[in-house]
């Protein structure tokens, strides 16, 4: 990934790497936005927390996100409607409605400076209007006051749109580094080993009540079995100046759909997804290329990165208890590229957990939660792409394999990395890792 708009002039200040060994109430792996915001709950709960970064705060996919602070996560509402009924979405809206109210009142009290601005998100569409009414009536459903419409700030013609009213948007390093100032965090300390109550990095350890993974996939296999029932999917990002400046922000549902938002001065145009490692067969940024030549023609890219996310089958995070057999561990991840409410909504969960006060969890975020019939497809899908990808580990080829689980590995000659399209870690050309779950480097020949 190449530098983003959020990372330009944001210096955060380097933390130590751990060297001694601590004994504290909760140890949280990752300080990505997931991470900072449940470090930041406990230490106003008053509880004493520790939180150990591979690399640097916010280094992760969080300095890669659009940063859109909304419920409006696609298709959601028609699919949890499908899959957990009127009270699951009822769950999933009020959960996320209330992250982006929690984000206002954290900032406020905090006195963050972090370009925080009210907005409505909408989704669009070029097509028939109908998945765009299904998705309306669903979300009223959960409370939330669905409008559509077909007027917008888009130059190109639509046939509807879906707004949200009183959305948000915000800088999201500006936040991270306001938020994280008090929390006890140590950089350049990648946790290696967890076991029980024990957190080992290379030159520390850490003997903690509660643990939480913060750290995107959850890089230990067994148990919790993570990799099984997710994969990770990318996508590319320009920001262009002398384009259209919106108010408010836009996510095409079509195939060929872009997203649109400004950050006051650039407008930054998100799409080109795909499956990481998944062979390509146009340019990443073919789409917002024609959207540019066709509307800004006259415009100059100011920069351009790539990020990716962890999808799980039914399209809902996987937030709490980390395994049966590990009653103190916590997870975050699965956040299908909509992170921002989700990472607040699993610090809230998680941080009540913690502090004991959260009935036994029962909501759609359970990670253990059961299969359901409509959801089913997209778990067969993704054990078709492990079996196929793996089983080319057993054939004989020419690939450099993953170190986290022996994947051939492709090459993405636009982002010139090595990509593993079994569960999405990343290497540089040179083999140094990039993203996980793997741990190690690549060895290179
Ligand atoms: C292109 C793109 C645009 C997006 N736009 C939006 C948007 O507009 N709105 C929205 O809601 N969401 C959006 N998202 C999703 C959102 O950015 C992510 O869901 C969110 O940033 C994930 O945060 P995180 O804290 O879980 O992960 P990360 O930010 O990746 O943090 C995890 C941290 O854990 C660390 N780590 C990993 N392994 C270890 C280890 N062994 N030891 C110690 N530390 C470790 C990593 O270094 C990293 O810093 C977008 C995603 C993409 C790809």
């Amino acid at each position: 990934m190449s530098e983003s708009v959020w990372e330009r002039d944001l210096l955060i200040p380097e933390r130590n790497k751990l060297e001694e060994t601590l004994k504290t109430d909760v140890c949280i792996i990752g300080a990505g936005l997931a991470g900072i915001l449940t470090g930041y709950m406990l230490w106003e709960a008053g509880l004493d927390t520790v939180i150990l970064e591979a690399d640097r705060i916010g280094s992760g996919q969080t300095r890669g996100t659009t940063a859109k602070i909304t419920s409006q996560h696609g298709l959601i509402y028609s699919k949890l409607l499908k899959n957990f009924g009127k009270a699951g979405v009822w769950q999933y809206a009020d959960a996320n409605e209330a992250a982006i109210n929690a984000y206002e009142k954290i900032i406020q009290k905090e006195h963050i400076h972090c370009d925080f601005l009210r907005c409505a998100s909408y989704l669009y569409t070029t097509k028939s209007p109908e998945i765009l009414e299904a998705e309306a009536k669903a979300a009223r459903l959960g409370g939330i006051s669905a409008e559509l419409t077909q007027n917008t700030e888009l130059p190109m013609d639509i046939e509807a749109a879906l707004k949200f009213p009183n959305q948000a948007m915000f800088h999201p390093l500006k936040f991270l580094k306001a938020l994280s100032e008090p929390l006890r965090i140590y950089e350049n300390s990648k946790v290696l080993k967890v076991t029980g109550q024990k957190v080992e990095t290379e030159t520390g350890r850490v003997w903690a009540k509660h643990i939480v993974f913060a750290c995107h996939f959850p890089f230990i296999n067994v148990p919790g079995c993570y990799f099984m029932k997710m994969y990770q999917e990318r996508s590319y990002v320009l920001a262009v100046q002398n384009a259209t400046i919106f108010k408010n922000y836009y996510y095409g549902i079509d195939d060929d759909g872009l997203s649109f938002r400004s950050d006051g001065k650039n407008l930054l145009i998100g799409g080109g997804n795909h499956r990481t490692g998944a062979k390509p067969v146009d340019s990443r940024y073919k789409l917002h290329r024609e959207i540019l030549e066709r509307f800004w023609p006259d415009c100059s890219i100011a920069a351009c990165w790539s990020a990716q996310d962890c999808m799980t089958p039914d399209g809902i995070p996987y937030i709490g208890r980390f395994s049966k057999k590990t009653p103190n561990w916590y997870v975050a991840t699965g956040f299908g590229k909509w992170g921002m409410t989700n990472s607040m909504v699993s610090s809230k969960i998680i941080t009540d957990m913690i502090l004991g006060q959260a009935e036994i969890q029962k909501d759609v975020f359970y990670p253990r939660r059961e299969v359901c019939l409509s959801a089913i497809g997209g778990y067969v899908k993704n054990s078709f792409h492990l079996l196929t990808d793996f089983s080319k580990y057993i054939l004989p080829h020419n690939n450099k394999t993953c170190p986290h689980m022996g994947c051939p590995l492709t090459w993405n000659p636009e982002e010139g990395t090595y990509e593993c399209p079994c569960h999405g870690s990343r290497f540089d050309s040179e083999g140094r890792l990039l993203a996980g779950p793997a741990q190690k480097d690549l060895s290179v020949k």
